[in-house]
This record gives C-alpha cells, sequence and structure tokens, in this order.
C-alpha cells in the first residue's frame, strides 16, 4: 500500500537574507522572479503522468518566502498545481507567510486559491531580538498580518518562533510565548538559534562580534516552553511543534497517544517517512513507488541556484543534484529517526510491520534494549515514543538506529 503523497512547492525568494538562514532562498533577484515560476510550473508538468494515479494529500508553498511573489505569479503556481495533479478533497493547502511581505489582498488571494493553512514566520515579539534576527517585520506588522489572515477566513495558523538567542534572558522568551499564546493560533513551531556554517551570523561568532548561543541555557528555554504550553492546551506532538486538538477546545494531557487535530498534516508526512515530491530550486523528493519485490524507494535534491534550475527546465533537463535509492535497512533506520520525532505518536508497532514485513522489535532489538535500559524511550503496547529525557538528547537517540557506513 502507497501512502499519502506530499507536494512541497520552494519559492527561493526573500525580500532580505535573514542573517542566520543557511536555506536556499535569495534576496535581490527580482528579475529572476517570474523566469522561476515558469519553471516551477514546467518541473509540476513534468510529473502530471507520472503521478497520474496518486492523490496528493498536502501542498505546502514553502521557501524562501512565497508570498514576495506578485498575485498574478502566486496564482499561476497554485493553479498548476491543481491542474498537474489530484489534489484530495480534504487537501491541506498550506503556505508560508513574513508577516513583513504580507498584506489583506495577498491573504485574501491565498484563500481564495484554496490555500487554508498559514505558517507565519513570527520569531519573536521582542523589538531587539527581531533586529538582532534580522528580520524585516516588527512586532505591530506581526498583529496586523493575523488579523489580516483571520479576516480572510483562515481557520488553521501556525506561528514560528525562536529560542536560545546569545544571553537570551528567560523573562524575554517568557514574554514573547505569552504574546504568541494569546493570539490563540492553532499551531505553534519553536526552533532553537542554530549557528550555521556559512551564515553572516556564523562569521559574526568566528570574529568574536556575537557569542555562541549557550546549549544549556536554550534547553532551559525549551523546558519553559513545554511547561507554558503544556498549560495553555498545546499538545506538544514533535519535538519543536504544538498543537491545539481541535477548535476551541485545548485538552493537553487528555490524549496522550493522539496526535492533535491542528497537526501539521504536511510534516507528519515527513515524519512518517512517507512519499513526498519536491519542486523548485533545492527541493529535495522521497518517492515510494510499488516494484515487483516490494516498494522501491527513490530520494533526490534539485540543484540549488536559481538560474541553473531555470537553465535545465528550459532545455529540458533533469534537474536533480544528487540521487538515491533507499535500501530497507536504511528506510528502517529513518522511519525510527523520523518517527520517534513524534513525541505522543512515536513509531507504532503496526505501521512498522505493514510496511517492512519484519517486526520492530527484530529489526531494532539491541537498540530499544538499551535506550530503554537508559531511559531515553519507553514502549507500550502498541507503539515505541521518547521519555522526556529521551527528547531532551533526541538526536544522539535517532543516531542509534541510523547504520554504520
Ligand atoms: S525570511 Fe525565512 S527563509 Fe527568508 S531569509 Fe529569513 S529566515 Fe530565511
Amino acid at each position: 500500500m502507497i501512502a499519502s503523497l506530499g507536494l512541497y512547492i520552494h519559492i527561493p525568494f526573500c525580500a532580505q537574507k535573514c542573517p542566520y538562514c543557511d536555506f536556499n532562498t535569495y534576496a535581490g533577484l527580482d528579475a529572476l522572479h517570474d523566469r522561476t515560476v515558469d519553471a516551477i510550473c514546467a518541473e509540476m508538468a513534468r510529473w502530471r503522468e507520472p503521478l497520474s494515479g496518486r492523490v496528493v494529500e498536502t501542498v505546502f508553498l514553502g521557501g524562501g518566502t512565497p508570498t514576495v511573489l506578485t498575485p498574478a505569479q502566486l496564482t499561476r503556481i497554485v493553479q498548476q498545481a491543481h491542474d498537474c495533479f489530484t489534489l484530495s478533497a480534504t487537501c491541506e493547502f498550506s503556505s508560508e507567510a513574513n508577516p513583513g511581505a504580507v498584506d489583506r489582498d495577498k491573504f485574501a488571494l491565498l484563500r481564495g486559491l484554496g490555500v487554508n493553512r498559514l505558517s507565519m514566520g513570527v520569531q519573536s515579539f521582542q523589538p531587539d531580538e527581531l533586529g538582532f534576527l534580522g528580520r524585516i517585520h516588527d512586532v505591530g506588522d506581526v498583529y496586523r498580518a493575523y488579523d489580516g489572515a483571520r479576516a480572510a477566513g483562515f481557520e488553521n495558523i501556525n506561528l514560528d518562533l525562536i529560542f536560545g538567542l546569545p544571553h537570551q534572558p528567560a523573562s524575554h522568551w517568557r514574554d514573547t510565548l505569552s504574546k504568541a499564546l494569546a493570539l490563540k493560533s492553532e499551531h505553534l513551531s519553536l526552533y532553537s538559534l542554530i549557528v550555521e556554517p556559512e551564515t553572516p551570523l556564523h562569521h559574526w561568532v568566528q570574529v568574536g562580534r556575537v557569542d555562541q548561543p549557550d546549549e544549556d541555557e536554550a534547553a532551559d528555554l525549551y523546558e519553559l516552553a513545554m511547561d507554558e504550553l503544556g498549560e495553555a492546551g498545546y499538545i506538544h506532538y514533535e519535538v519543536s511543534n504544538w498543537a491545539r486538538m481541535t477548535a476551541g477546545d485545548p485538552a493537553a494531557g487528555t490524549h496522550a497517544a493522539a496526535t492533535p487535530a491542528y497537526a501539521c498534516r504536511h510534516n507528519l508526512i515527513y515524519w512518517r517517512n512517507q512519499g513526498y515530491l519536491g519542486i523548485g530550486p533545492g527541493a529535495h523528493s522521497h518517492l515510494i513507488a510499488e516494484g515487483d519485490d516490494g516498494p522501491v524507494e527513490r530520494r533526490w535534491g534539485n540543484r540549488k541556484p536559481v538560474a541553473d534550475y531555470i537553465k535545465r527546465i528550459t532545455d529540458g533537463q533533469s534537474v536533480a543534484a544528487f540521487t538515491e535509492t533507499i535500501g530497507p535497512r536504511l528506510s528502517m533506520g529513518e522511519t525510527m529517526m523520523l518517527g520517534l520525532r513524534l513525541v505522543t505518536e512515536g513509531v507504532p508497532f503496526a505501521r512498522f510491520q505493514q510496511r517492512y514485513a519484519v517486526t520492530l522489535a527484530a529489526a531494532f532489538e539491541d537498540e530499544l534494549i538499551r535506550l530503554q535500559e537508559w531511559g531515553l524511550i519507553e514502549m507500550n503496547a502498541d507503539r515505541v515514543r521518547l521519555t522526556r529525557r529521551g527528547l531532551m538528547v533526541g538526536n544522539q537517540v535517532f543516531a542509534y538506529f541510523l547504520p554504520n557506513e
């Protein structure tokens, strides 16, 4: 059985590049916007036939900042997605939105095009932190954008927040959380600031202009968030993600094994290690097809430079920068690595066995025994998941399941 398919569309443009960001996105390439939209539409058309029998359950318009595109460009992309793929009647259609690059008309346009979930890059409610992060928006823009999104009819909104800035006072983080909670969004994503190589932030740390963020301080802020969001009724369903169970009915703690109604269905496809098609410069794909001897898994990533991507599409060439076939052992390890990120759902034994025709206990006997002894994972009758202690050292737990190569 081939499970849900997600479609990711990467818009590689931002109004300004944030100094901590290592995503494949560029500022100042306005002259390429229109041709990139042409190329993205052409890449989607390439998949019309090969995926004609598949139903797309989720679409995610990400980047970058999709909302820097004009209404006409956004319309072409969304209409092409509808033309090339069979979108399910209950398709979750998300778009990222930068509070500094949206207005009510654009929200109304997106809603009218069938986009039904917004993910807003708020990051902080502290003016000095927004300045440090190089964001183009201020706190007032966040409120204006949020009100505009609600007024346009969006009933499923995520707010992204960043914590763990160098010497960030807990009081500032608590204030940011309480202002975010006051908005009552359906979903919250909290990310710790990572100093990524080859970013301006990395350079600033290297030359001593900025201190390296402290991991222990970030862990304390993470625990603070777990407490505050739990008290406010959000379910901590993934390492960095919280969601409400149902509209207006936060029910923390009463659905320990469930995944909340407002969990991001698109990202659930990634965490459940299912199939997705990535369109656009630098986008990654993971497709699972039925082969004669069972499922065949293939992963690839598109070329990142925008001009290169456009030229290859125009010339009728492949845009893949790399491609690999994923064997069963690696796939099982990745299913564990990704699935354990799902704090409440974990990895259900039945789903694992159905996919790989081997029990999880047989595939990872030693790993499960050891990690359980150390108090990092817990198992009940139907699933394995991280303990709270395991959550704090998740990356070390995940690494146990990957083959040593
Ligand atoms: S707006 Fe988002 S994608 Fe764009 S540069 Fe900033 S962090 Fe990166």
